[in-house]
């Protein structure tokens, strides 16, 4: 089903090793055996981290407080790359879509959600997901590996220069949220995800703080706890059903960690106060989950956790087994979560026109190989 790959290495692009995804100590440790003196490791450090992820280099070439001849030993034997992008999309919303490629076989989907004077960047964690949600187009496609750290960061960089936001601003980004919703369930890759997300914390660098950042969980229960102790992050958990029999058969892990195990993992979440509420993501699914009864007990289920619902309308994609709840169903869902004083906004379906809404990404190498089935 997989192929094993080395996910935590470097990459090697020729003879170049990929600085991208690596702590400031580990490209000290790659100066160092690159010839830099042990003494000066780590103020280099410091100043390719600047360039890298302050101001966005992509060559050393731009590196002007590096010397020349330190430059081009850099570009003999490191390089700053972002991946292949393979398309490009942009939505009549305004919604953009990247497919990148980090080796063959192995690409992956990031998808940029503006609003007016701020977005919101949905970025990947596996190429694929291992857990085959019933209602989630990515779930359909095999699993092919845990992206790396540095395969993480560079979406984020990816879409920086798309967008043409360096150096890091600290007012007013329009890429001021980061989201893990992308393809693959990021707490199946948790040391690459971690390891990520501290780069672009970094206050020296992209800096994009842990309140703006939401890591969104189908439920891998033992895990939520260090994402709260270690990261400090925003935390999303994709419930979509409120009774144990439905929820196995739409989120599958749940036959391993049942809602009751999932919702007491919630109220232990270090963040989750009335400042910082969870996010229960539920997707409307017509005649499956979308009844006031559910609506009820939703709420019932909720009790004590300082919550927020965010209710999805289904995104179709080709072939997919159920349908959008109704306007008035979904309606009707809303004013009961409301009225027991949750917020519960609907998630406008952004950039569907180009298949960059919720659930509907998919690598272009299996959307290749469906076509050259048919
Ligand atoms: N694997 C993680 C994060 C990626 S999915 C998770 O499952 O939480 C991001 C969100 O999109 C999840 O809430 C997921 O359940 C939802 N989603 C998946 N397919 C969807 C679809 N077709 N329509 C609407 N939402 C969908
Ligand atoms: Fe994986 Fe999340 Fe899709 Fe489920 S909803 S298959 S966990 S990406």
């Amino acid at each position: 089903m997989s192929v094993a790959l080395d996910d935590t290495a470097p990459v090697l692009v020729g003879q170049k090793r990929w600085l991208i995804g690596l702590t400031r100590e580990e490209i000290g440790q790659e100066l160092i055996a690159a010839g830099v003196h042990a003494r000066s490791a780590k103020m280099r450090s410091n100043q390719l981290w600047h360039w890298i992820y302050y101001r966005g280099a992509r060559s050393f070439d731009e590196m002007t407080t590096i010397s020349k001849d330190l430059r081009a030993e850099l570009e003999a034997r490191f390089h700053l790359g972002r991946g292949t992008l393979i398309e490009g999309h942009v939505s009549a919303d305004r919604t953009r879509k990247w497919l990148l490629s980090y080796g063959s076989n192995q690409e992956i989907e990031t998808v940029f959600i503006p609003e007016e004077d701020r977005g919101a960047l949905c970025v990947s964690s596996q190429v694929g997901c291992t857990l085959n949600c019933r209602f989630c187009h990515t779930g359909t496609q095999p699993w092919v590996k845990n992206l790396s750290a540095g395969e993480i960061v560079a979406q984020l960089l990816h879409a920086r220069d798309d967008i043409g936001e360096w150096p890091s601003p600290k007012e007013g980004r329009m890429i001021s949220n980061v989201v893990l919703m992308g393809m693959g369930e990021p707490l199946y890759n948790y040391d690459n995800v971690a390891k990520a997300l501290r780069i672009v914390m970094d206050q020296e660098g992209i800096g994009i703080s842990r309140r703006r950042i939401t890591l969104s969980t189908s439920g891998v229960v033992p895990e939520i706890a260090r994402v709260g102790d270690d990261l400090g992050v925003g935390l999303a958990i994709s419930l979509h059903a409120v009774r144990d029999d439905l929820r196995d058969e739409l989120v599958p892990l749940n036959r391993k960690y049942p809602i009751k195990d999932l919702l007491n993992a919630c109220r232990r979440y270090p963040t989750s106060s009335n400042a910082r509420r969870i996010t229960f993501e539920y997707v409307m699914l017509k005649g499956v989950n979308d009844t006031p009864a559910d609506a009820r007990e939703l709420v019932r289920l909720l009790q004590g956790i300082p919550a927020k619902v965010n209710l999805i309308p289904f995104n179709a994609w080709p072939g997919a087994p159920y349908e959008c709840s109704d306007d008035a169903a979904i309606a009707a869902f809303v004013e009961i979560v409301n009225a027991a004083g949750y917020s519960s906004p609907i998630r406008t379906p952004r950039g569907r026109d180009i298949m960059a809404a919720c659930g509907q990404l998919k690598s272009a190498s299996v959307k290749q190989r469906a076509s050259e089935i048919r």
